[in-house]
């Protein structure tokens, strides 16, 4: 076994540190404030080959492995939680489905720009009756011949508003439950797609989430992804690696809500001395450090085994699921080793805590991720 990270591997741990340091620290606390992140970070993130890491280079991606992936993932994180959820659905959800799974015209088309951040993508599962029952859409897509006549409801669609590219999971035949679904690919501006407003929400504010309304939407028969009933596969064949980008985004935001109480203690005085020499404090730091390093053990293994083409349903599974508890769990320590400045925005511990709660929600639940690995072990 060799736990070491390659030249390459450092390289763009290095970069993406950098960056996060250097542009995406300043003005954290006010894009949060203002749910707002700008066009140009988006742009400089593709400019530094995040946007496409894991991407060919024939189609414009860096071609690099899923180690690299949950590296720089870990380093946004630690800053910026709604920078790496851009990074994390558009490589591990919408440009690896195209690439993975879709055709030619649509590697040429939307994958090309997809990979060098030119475009945004967006994942449209969810639906308001259609979460973790993920098999119950109520979207509907009817083959008129050229073309599919789209109408539905998605929420809670992360890059919602300043997507280009949607990938829409839609029934197309009710009769044959999960395998009367498809996924198609739909462009911003098509008639009839409709952005709802931006949600308010807890944490990861800079990220934008909205609905999204369909109604008699007329997609073209070639932006239909793989066979026909191959929709709730690809959704769940996606959502598996996608696990693998949130179980990072956890563990980079543990980490550095972790770096943030260490330095901390090591400066707050309190009965005459650091707080770090008051052992209660030390045990948190020590639990901390424990913890994170056994998230960043599955994360890796998660990362691993699909670089190895080994099935990784589990190994992601069980990632998100523990890297999610970690971050929520230890960001509400982070806090307590702040005492009162935890408690405000200048520290930044309190928005790591308010961001990590969503690792536990979004692409699959923690309740679905042990559905997941219960279902797996019991079965082997
Ligand atoms: C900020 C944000 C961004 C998101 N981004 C996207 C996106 O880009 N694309 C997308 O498609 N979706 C997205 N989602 C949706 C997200 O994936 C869903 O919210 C999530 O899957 C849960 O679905 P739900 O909200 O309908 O909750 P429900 O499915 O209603 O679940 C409610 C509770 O019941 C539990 N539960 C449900 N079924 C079971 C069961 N069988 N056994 C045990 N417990 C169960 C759940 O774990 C949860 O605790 C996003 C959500 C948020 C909040």
């Amino acid at each position: 076994m060799d736990f070491s990270l390659t030249e390459e591997h450092i390289i763009i741990q290095d970069t993406a540190r950098d960056f996060a340091q250097n542009e995406l620290l300043p003005g954290v606390i006010e894009r949060d404030e203002n749910q707002h992140f700008p066009d140009a970070l988006v742009k400089k993130m593709g400019e530094l080959g995040f946007m496409g890491i894991m991407v060919d280079p024939k189609y414009g991606g860096s071609g690099m492995d899923t180690i690299s992936y949950v590296l720089i993932m870990e380093e946004l994180s630690k800053v910026d939680a709604s920078a790496s959820v851009i990074v994390s659905v558009n490589n591990s959800l919408v440009s690896y489905g195209i690439e993975a799974y879709g055709n030619d015209m649509q590697k040429q088309k939307y994958l090309t720009k997809l990979a060098t951040g030119e475009f945004v993508g967006a994942f449209c599962l969810s639906e308001p009756e259609a979460g973790s029952d993920a098999t119950s859409q109520k979207t509907s897509a009817i083959d008129k011949g050229d073309y599919y006549l789209l109408n539905g409801t998605k929420n809670w669609i992360t890059n919602g508003g300043r997507a280009d590219v949607y990938l829409v999971i839609s029934q197309t035949d009710k009769e044959k439950g999960s395998h009367g679904i498809n996924a198609f690919i739909l462009e911003k501006g098509m008639e009839g797609f409709h952005i709802g407003p931006k949600e308010n929400k807890l944490g990861i504010r800079g990220s934008d989430t909205h609905t999204l309304q369909f109604n008699d939407v007329k997609v073209p028969k070639e932006n239909r992804i793989g066979e026909d009933g191959f929709g709730f596969r690809f959704a769940m064949k996606t959502l598996s690696g996608g696990r693998i980008g949130i179980a990072s985004q956890a563990l980079g935001i543990a980490q550095g809500a972790y770096e943030l109480a260490l330095k901390y203690s090591k400066e707050r005085k309190t009965f005459g001395t650091e707080i770090s020499n008051h052992q209660s404090i030390a045990f948190k730091l020590a639990d901390m450090y424990t913890d994170i390093s056994a998230a960043r053990h599955l994360v890796m293994k998660a990362a691993w085994d699909k670089d190895q083409g080994n099935n990784y349903d589990i190994s992601s599974a069980t990632a998100k699921l523990y890297a999610s508890k970690v971050a929520m769990e230890h960001t509400v320590e982070a806090v307590q080793i702040h005492g009162g400045n935890g408690f405000v925005k200048d520290y930044h511990v309190e928005r790591l805590m308010r961001d990590a709660k969503i690792t536990q929600i979004y692409e699959g639940t923690s309740e679905i991720q042990k559905i997941v690995i219960s279902r797996s072990i019991l079965r082997d």
